[in-house]
Formats: structure tokens, sequence, C-alpha cells
């Protein structure tokens, strides 16, 4: 039985400090939005944070100023200083330009990654769609940070919450996540050299549940920031009702994937890509590359400026509390943390289905799900529980009895044992809801985590995160052969993908930015870490 650990571990790091008050309790007064000398003590803070000895540890340095009227996305290391504009148009201001590459495929093919695991200079690197994630960050009325810090790739921070593999970074590796379609109404093209984005991924489901584009808009109907994937979807005859499934592999890493996948150490996803298609540059990330953040984005098609969901830990100044929507205790309350402007991909599909006693769409073991017909999170709205999932423990199957776990030893990291028990649960609500095709749901969305726990704990490609993958797709794999046995396999489309990526740690770059930011004697907050609030004192 897991305790609280691994709940509280779950997805991405989440800074406990003792002396943060817990979500709910109000801390200090409640401070404007943007204080009328914010910009000389954020200018004090960017300073600081990129001097020469801290460039081990902070890769870069974001936050927006006004110009004309218009939020500007800005970055800065100790290289350089830029102004980025959306499109890729930078100007620099100061030294040389701290992030001269935005290529979505960059460390393509998949070997140039491998040959060079987590650039030391962000000059090295690449930042895909730098000025538009910024400017998403910082949109938010009274969550966003005065300024967001990036984690060099290498930092190894255990002390404040870091895994041997982290994610969270602007660059590209940290957030491409893996985007495969397949099946009905999708076109058979094998591995494309092409990307997409994460906010693209919710209009796609959409879509394919047969939503019109015109109805792919948020609450107050202006268009969404992410759009259907329709170059890659067929158009066609309806021969049968529409299913889509669509399936989450948290963390799953993309180069790794489509390498397992065609060296056929991934069946499962062979299968899918063999009836369709996979793109080798995936799907990016919106910033940070966190877990809730990206949920978020791919289930609503919006970036975090519109949904709210700013990290796995932000603060509200509206409210003067800290929020903390990526844990057991709190996944069930997501739909709180949502935005008013904000519609769900499971409201999108629902609104053009008759309502009846079969789920229109379903949410598997998924936080994200306001409006699913059916959703694990509501058993647990439902039930007695003062503590959310984390009090749910005893409902999980034992990890040891697991039929889908490649290596037993893996259950002595507790996160690991822990997701093993979440995602035999997971296949069984999947079998259940596809017990029959008449009654399954047009959409369904099923959320894994274990490709999370191997990355964590192991750094992409170590053996754990491989086996990560292989449990996954063994999973998948029984799933696909229930399908077959259905003989639906065909009318069904499915997308698979994931919420972020991951870069190993390199155990001799140590280091806290906090020593820095405490000297300046400015008062703040450093929630995530790297999301920074500058408070009155
Ligand atoms: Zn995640």
């Amino acid at each position: 039985m897991p305790g609280v650990g691994p709940w509280t571990l779950l997805w991405g790091r989440t800074r406990e400090c003792p002396d943060c008050p817990r979500p709910g309790s109000r801390v200090g007064p409640v401070s404007a939005p943007t204080a009328p000398d914010v910009t000389a003590r954020r200018n004090a803070v960017i300073e600081a944070l990129t001097a020469p000895p801290l460039a081990d540890v902070v890769d870069l340095v974001v936050w927006v100023e006004h110009l004309d009227g218009r939020a500007v996305a800005h970055a800065a290391n100790h290289l350089g200083r830029v102004r980025l504009h959306p499109g890729g148009v930078h100007d620099v201001l100061d030294g040389v330009d701290p992030v001269p590459s935005e290529d979505p495929m960059a460390f393509l093919p998949y070997a140039r990654e491998v040959d060079s695991p987590g650039p030391r200079r962000s000059v090295d690197n690449a930042y895909p769609y730098a000025a538009e994630r910024i400017q998403s960050l910082f949109a938010d009325p009274t969550r966003s940070p005065d300024l967001a810090i990036v984690h060099t790739p290498r930092h190894w921070f255990p002390d404040e919450g870091g895994h041997v593999g982290e994610h969270g970074s602007l660059d590209v590796i940290q957030s491409r996540a893996p985007l495969v379609l397949s099946g009905a109404r999708i076109a058979q093209r094998g591995l494309v050299d092409a990307h997409a984005r994460l906010v693209d991924v919710g209009p796609t489901l959409a879509t394919l549940a047969g939503v019109p584009e015109e109805a792919l808009r948020d609450a107050d109907g202006a268009p969404l920031d992410g759009a259907p994937l329709t170059s890659y979807l067929l158009e066609g005859e309806e021969t049968a009702r529409r299913r889509v499934i669509g399936i989450l592999w948290d963390g799953g890493h993309c180069g790794d994937l489509l390498h397992l996948a065609e060296a056929g150490e991934l069946p499962g996803v062979r299968r899918l890509i063999d009836r369709g298609l996979a793109l080798r540059g995936g799907a990016v990330a919106e910033f940070p590359s966190i877990t809730l953040t990206n949920h978020t984005s791919i289930l609503t098609g919006l970036g975090p400026g519109r949904h709210g969901v700013l990290g796995n830990v932000f603060y509200d100044r509206a409210t003067g509390r800290r929020v903390v929507p990526n844990d057991a205790s709190t996944w069930h309350r997501s739909a709180e943390w949502l935005r008013p402007g904000v519609r769900t991909v499971f409201e999108m599909v629902n609104d053009g289905l008759p309502q009846g006693a079969v789920p229109r769409t379903a949410s598997v073991d998924e936080p994200v799900d306001r409006g699913a017909d059916y959703a694990t999170m509501a058993l647990i709205r439902s039930s007695a529980s003062s503590t959310g999932a984390a009090g749910l423990g005893d409902l999980l199957p034992d990890p040891a009895g697991s039929a889908h776990l490649r290596t037993r030893a893996h259950l002595q990291d507790s996160y690991y044992a822990w997701c093993t028990q979440v995602d035999d649960l997971g296949l069984q609500q999947m079998l259940q809801l596809w017990q029959d095709p008449a009654t399954a749901p047009t959409l369904t969305w099923w959320a894994n985590v274990v490709t999370d726990a191997g990355h964590h704990a192991g750094g992409p490609r170590s053996d754990i995160a491989r086996d990560s993958l292989r449990d996954a797709d063994a999973r998948l794999s029984t799933f696909l052969d229930h399908l077959d046995r259905l003989g639906v396999t065909d009318e069904v489309s499915i997308m698979l993908t994931a919420d972020h990526g991951f870069e190993g740690a390199d155990s001799a770059v140590t280091g806290s930015w906090r020593p820095a930011l405490d000297a300046l004697g400015i008062a703040y907050r450093d929630e995530g870490p790297g999301l920074v609030y500058l408070l009155e004192d």
C-alpha cells in the first residue's frame, strides 16, 4: 500500500515547503496584480539571476513588458537579452541572443538528441514558439508570475523536489510530446517529418468526434488557441457511428517512444502507426512543460493564459492563495481552477449529442474532466473522502499482481508501484466502458501515469523509463486486442500523446537561485520552483 508520498510526488516537481500555506489558506494582504514599481524590482531580480555564477542552473529568465499596449515576451541569461515576437522575430537588446533557435524539429533525427543530451548553453538549444508560449503564461490577470525561471536541462535539485529525469523547461526536448493518429478517418502516412502543438489535440479529438469547426470556440465564442490537424484527417462518407479515443502517456518521451516502436519493442504503438501516422517532431507543450498546465491545454485547446492553470502550483493574487491543482487531494476539484471562458473537449462533444443513459464522453484517470458523462474523479467527488484520491488507496489493485509489469524490481520505487496500480485500474475502466460497442462513448479519454514515474526515476532511455513505456504499451495492446475481438478496430479513431517530454539531470550540476534572490531583500514567492511573484513588503 503506498502512503501519501507517491500521491504527492505525482507528475512533476511539486515543492512542498513547510512554511508555505496549504491550498485554501490565506497569505498576507492581497497585492495589486502589477505594483507600480514592479519594473525596478523585476530588473533587480533579472540582474541577480543572470549573473554568471548561476549560469549552470538558470537557463533563461523570461517575462513580458507592455510596449504600445501589447505584452511583449522577453528572455535573458548571462549571455544576453532579447525581445521575442510571435513568428520567431527577435530584437537582441544586449549581448548575444540567448534564444537563437526556435526550431521545433531540433535534435532530429533522434540520434542527434541521443548524441548531445542536455545542452549546457541556451545557444546550443532550441525553444519552439518562444514568444507565443511566454505570452500565454503571462496573460492571466491575477495568476501569472512577474517572471519565470527556466532550469538548465542538466540542473539536479533533489532538495527542491527535482528528480533524475525532469521537465518544465521552455526547451524543445522537455516540450516535445509524442503525437500519433490512427484508425478511422486518419491518413496512412507512417512517420512524418512534422510537428504540431498540444493545444491542437483537443480540437482534433473534437473534430474526429463530429464537432463542426464553427463550434470549436471557448465559452465567450472566441476561437481556440489550437486547431484541428485537418491535413491528416480524411474526409469521407459516414459509414459508422463516430468513436474517438484519446490516450495520454504522462511524460512519454517522444523520441524514445518512436525509436522503440520502430525497433518493434512497443507493438501497440507500432500497430497504431501502421494504421495511421506519427509526427517525428511530436506536439509542442505549453510553457511551463508541466503536467496540469498541459493536461488542461490538451483538453481545452487553450494556452495557460486563457485556461488559468499556470502550473502544478501557482499563486493567485486575487485571493492571496497558493493553488496546488496537481495533488491527489485536489485533482477532483480541477474544475475550480478553470477560468470562466474555458470549455473542455467533453463539453464541446456533449453539446452536439443527445443526453441519454449511455455516456457520450468518458474521462479515465484524468483530473481535467469537467463535463464528461463518465469520470474517474467523479467517483471521488461523490465519495466521502475528505482527502480526495489520496484517501482511496484501498480501491487500487495489488501492483505485484499486475499482468502488465515487465520488471518487478521497479515496484521498489513507490511512485512506480502506485502508477502501476492506477494504470491497471485505468485499463479496467477502459474495458468496462468498451464492453459493448453499442454503448461505448463517442469520446473516451484515457490517461496513463507509469511513463512519468519511469522517466522521473531514471531519465530518458534508462532501463526503468523504457520499461515504463513497455508496460504502458502492454496495457494499450490489451485494449487494442479487445477492440479486435469486438470487430470495431477499423471504426475507431485513436490519438496517442503526452503532456511533456523529459531530459536527464546531471548530478554534477547542482545549486539554487534562492540565495541570490534572498540577498536582494525583495519580498517574493517562488512557486514550482520557477514561477516568481514579487510581493508588497
Ligand atoms: Zn506529466
